[in-house]
């Protein structure tokens, strides 16, 4: 789409360089789609453009991963079979970054989407369908927020995205960065995720995860308007999980657009939520590691005439 009303495009990662009709400009993928005017009252003026920030995509310590917030999908993707991971040893030989691949492929989006789009342009356009929220918020990451007169400061990204749509940042703040700590990254994690149609956007993504000290923590994202963490230690038995279903996800909160019925959105989320709860309570290594992509690509299965994708057991 052109954006015929962009007066200026400016280079750089200067929060204080903004001011009102201006746009971050990561990849490009939903401003040139939505147009100038999909953004607010008034249509957009400048474009900053981040794409000479030159942020490392991926940073490993033994503490954990830090993403840029301009690490495409497509870098994201490449991580886990990354040199930079290997040459770190055992360190980093994080079970957790099984559901990298599952997360990504969650987009099903086209070439250009996918070698474009960035982490912190998902975060940022905030969609309860948004992959990479799924990724982040499941492995308990912090965003580093930038704001004018050099400030900073973090949030987890579970509570980053507030709505559909919707975020914690103020006019002119920059997602700089995503940190994802080793203690989630060590973590036995479970994938679940259910579309509509093959190669649809995902209606109900979950991701569990099991600490070394037998926390189970479980992450609802798509099915709801934003991510819903639910933290048990011990893992819970199935009523109890429901309970703390019921309780943490009211009928409102669950999402209501073409990708899916709220109502399904919730049975699902009930049915993919004990399944992770399942596959986490047996004893490590009895069953496939679903994470793995083992079941790709997806197949159908009898509930609702979805399909299910990476995790299935066995429609
Ligand atoms: C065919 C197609 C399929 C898609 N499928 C999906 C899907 O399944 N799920 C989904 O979630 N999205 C989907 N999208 C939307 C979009 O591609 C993704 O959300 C993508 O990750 C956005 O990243 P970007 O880098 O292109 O963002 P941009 O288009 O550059 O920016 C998006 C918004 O975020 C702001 N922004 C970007 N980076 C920052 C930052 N660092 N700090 C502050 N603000 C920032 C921008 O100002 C803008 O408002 C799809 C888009 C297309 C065209």
């Amino acid at each position: 789409m052109d954006m015929n009303t962009i007066e200026a495009v400016l280079r750089t990662t200067d929060p204080a360089e903004w001011r009102d009709g201006d746009a971050w400009l990561a990849g490009g993928t939903v401003l040139f789609s939505y147009g100038s005017y999909a953004f607010g009252p008034e249509p957009l003026r400048r474009l900053l453009d981040l794409g000479s920030a030159g942020w490392p995509a991926v940073t490993v310590t033994g503490d954990g991963i830090e993403l840029a917030a301009t690490c495409t999908v497509a870098e994201l993707y490449a991580l886990p079979e990354s040199p930079v991971l290997a040459n770190r040893g055992p360190a980093t030989d994080w079970p957790a970054l099984d559901l990298v691949r599952p997360c990504c492929d969650s987009f099903v989006a086209s070439f250009k989407v996918w070698n474009m789009s960035t982490v912190g342009g998902n975060l940022c356009t905030s969609l309860p369908a948004g992959p990479m929220i799924s990724l982040c918020a499941g492995l308990d990451g912090t965003v580093t927020i930038l704001g004018p007169g050099c400030s900073s400061r973090e949030l987890p990204v579970a509570d980053f995205v507030t709505g559909d749509g919707q975020n914690a940042l103020a006019p002119g703040e920059l997602l700089r960065s995503i940190r994802l700590p080793a203690s989630a990254l060590s973590s036995r994690a479970a994938f679940r995720r259910l579309s509509l149609s093959n190669l649809g956007r995902s209606g109900v993504l979950l991701v569990g995860t099991l600490d070394g000290g037998g926390q189970l923590t479980l992450t609802v994202t798509a099915a709801t308007q934003r991510p819903v963490q639910l933290r048990f230690l011990p893992a819970p038995d199935a009523s109890e999980l429901r309970e703390a279903l019921d309780e943490a996800i009211p009928e409102d909160l669950y999402h209501d657009d073409i990708h899916g019925l709220p109502a399904w959105r919730r049975d699902m989320t009930y049915r993919l939520a004990e399944e992770i709860r399942d596959e986490l309570a047996a004893p490590e290594g009895t069953l496939p590691r679903a994470v793995s992509g083992d079941f790709w690509p997806p197949r159908p299965v009898s509930a609702g005439n979805a399909w299910m994708s990476s995790g299935q057991k066995g429609a």
